[in-house]
This record gives structure tokens, C-alpha cells and sequence, in this order.
């Protein structure tokens, strides 16, 4: 089964004198616990792909599945808890800096009226960072906020794991360890995990499959990694 299909995906901004095409006609499809790359230089229709995939989007024409449902055919209160299993992690990180690691990462839940102490301190502890509960983020290195971050987005179990550029901010020593990480978390959790980038080696690190687009197009989809993956 896939987590998420495209269907002759196209989504055009602007009006019909000045026409934006961010994606023309994509089809793909990302099966169920893969690592899955969305690679392209800046304007090349990653953000919206990745819009769509939470439901924040939706296609001029074609459909997206996820998890076997066209998000099309939600209502809004059915796509908001579809949302709930799908994490996020951005390039900035997105943490809240008034609150500790414990209370960033218990966030989700609570604004689920959720409560479970003991999968937040889980996952804390599976990001590697027991010893920094207690911190804020302002205290923390680049590398420990993304763990947080990275934790944040999986302690609700999501099945699906948006990474939109999680390495661009990070040196290179730390950008492995994050792509180790994100690793780690599919083979742990059988996370299917989207890694948008624009830097192909982090494609090369961790990806089963990697879409390769330009302003708009997907140019190739091509096999990654294959050994890799079943060790
Ligand atoms: P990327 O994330 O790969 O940089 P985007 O998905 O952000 O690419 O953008 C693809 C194209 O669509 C760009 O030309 C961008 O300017 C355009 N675009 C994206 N969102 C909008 C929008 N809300 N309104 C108008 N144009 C948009
Ligand atoms: P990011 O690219 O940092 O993830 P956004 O999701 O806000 O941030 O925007 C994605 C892309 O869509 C941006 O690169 C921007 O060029 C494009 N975009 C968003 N809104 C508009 C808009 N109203 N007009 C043109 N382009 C837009």
C-alpha cells in the first residue's frame, strides 16, 4: 500500500493572463515506510507538494491520496484529524522559546487535549536528548533544536513525516546526524518519511526513492539506496 499517491497532479497560481504553474501534471506514488526525497532547486514546487500532502493545498486538477483517501473528499473536520498523524519538521525549527524541551515536544498533544507523559519523555530520550528536558530552546545547539523538533512531530505516531529542508540550516557533521535520525526513525517506527531538499547528498544519505522536479516538472524518479534500506 502507499502512504501517498499523486493522480496528474497540476496547481497553477495567479490568473489566466499571468499564469503560475508550481506543479504540471505530476504522478507518483511513495509506498507505506519508505524514505521518500523530493529534490529541486528554489521554485520548484516542493513547498506546494508538500502543502498538499497535509491537506493545506489543493490541486487545480488531478488528486492526492493519502493513506488511501482523496484529501479532496474530507471535510474540513475529517482533514484537521487526518493532520494529526501527519509531523512536521521545518528548516527553522518552529519551537516555541517560552517553553522547555518537555513541554515543546508535549505540545501536539496538548493541543489535542492529550496528555502522555510517558511517550514524550520517550521520545525525547529516542532524539537523544534525556539530558536536556529541562532546557530551553535558547540554549540549545542547531542540531538539538531539529530533535526537538523531530520528537515534536513524533510523539502523536504519525504515519507520515513531512521534513521540509530539516538540514538546510545545519553544518555538515550535523546534518548527518539529523539524516541518521530521520534513519533511525523509519526503521524504529516504520515512519514513511517525505525529505524535501535541495541537497542531493542528503538524498544520497537516507532516501530509498528521491523525485527529482524542475519549476514544476518531475524530471525523474529514481532508485536510491536500495542496499541500504534493507540492512
Ligand atoms: P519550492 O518550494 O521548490 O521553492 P514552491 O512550491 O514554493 O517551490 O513554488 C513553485 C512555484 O509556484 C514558484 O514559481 C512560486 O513562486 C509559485 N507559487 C507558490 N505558491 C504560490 C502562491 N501562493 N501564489 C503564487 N505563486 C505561488
Ligand atoms: P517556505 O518556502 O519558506 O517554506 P512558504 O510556504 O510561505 O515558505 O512559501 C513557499 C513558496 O511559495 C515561497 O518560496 C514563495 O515564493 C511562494 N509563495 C507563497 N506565497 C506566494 C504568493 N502570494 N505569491 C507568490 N509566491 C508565493
Amino acid at each position: 500500500a502507499n502512504a501517498v499517491e499523486f493522480h496528474s497532479v497540476t496547481r497553477q497560481f495567479g490568473d489566466s493572463t499571468h499564469p503560475v504553474t508550481a506543479l504540471a501534471d505530476v504522478s507518483f506514488a511513495i509506498p507505506r515506510g519508505s524514505v521518500f526525497g523530493v529534490l529541486g532547486e528554489s521554485g520548484a514546487g516542493k513547498s506546494t507538494l508538500l502543502r498538499m500532502m497535509n491537506g493545506l493545498d489543493h490541486p487545480t486538477e488531478g488528486r492526492v491520496l493519502v493513506g488511501g483517501t482523496d484529501l479532496a473528499t474530507l471535510t474540513q473536520k475529517q482533514l484537521n484529524r487526518m493532520r494529526h498523524k501527519i509531523g512536521v519538521v521545518f528548516q527553522a525549527f518552529n519551537l516555541v522559546g517560552n517553553l522547555t524541551v518537555t513541554q515543546n515536544v508535549a505540545l501536539p498533544l496538548k493541543l489535542q487535549k492529550l496528555k502522555d507523559p510517558q511517550k514524550v519523555e520517550d521520545m525525547i530520550n529516542f532524539v537523544g536528548l534525556g539530558h536536556r528536558a529541562g532546557h530551553y530552546p535558547a540554549q540549545l545547539s542547531g542540531g538539538e533544536k531539529q530533535r526537538v523538533a523531530i520528537a515534536r512531530a513524533l510523539v502523536t505516531s504519525p504515519l507520515l513525516l513531512l521534513c521540509d529542508e530539516p538540514t538546510s540550516a545545519l553544518d555538515t557533521h550535523t546534518t548527518g546526524e539529523i539524516l541518521d535520525l530521520l534513519r533511525s526513525t523509519r526503521d524504529r517506527f516504520g515512519t514513511t518519511i517525505v525529505l524535501v531538499t535541495h541537497e542531493l547528498d542528503a538524498v544520497k544519505a537516507i532516501c530509498d526513492q528521491a523525485a527529482i522536479f524542475e519549476t514544476g516538472h518531475l524530471k525523474d524518479i529514481v532508485s536510491v539506496n536500495a542496499s541500504h534500506a534493507e540492512s
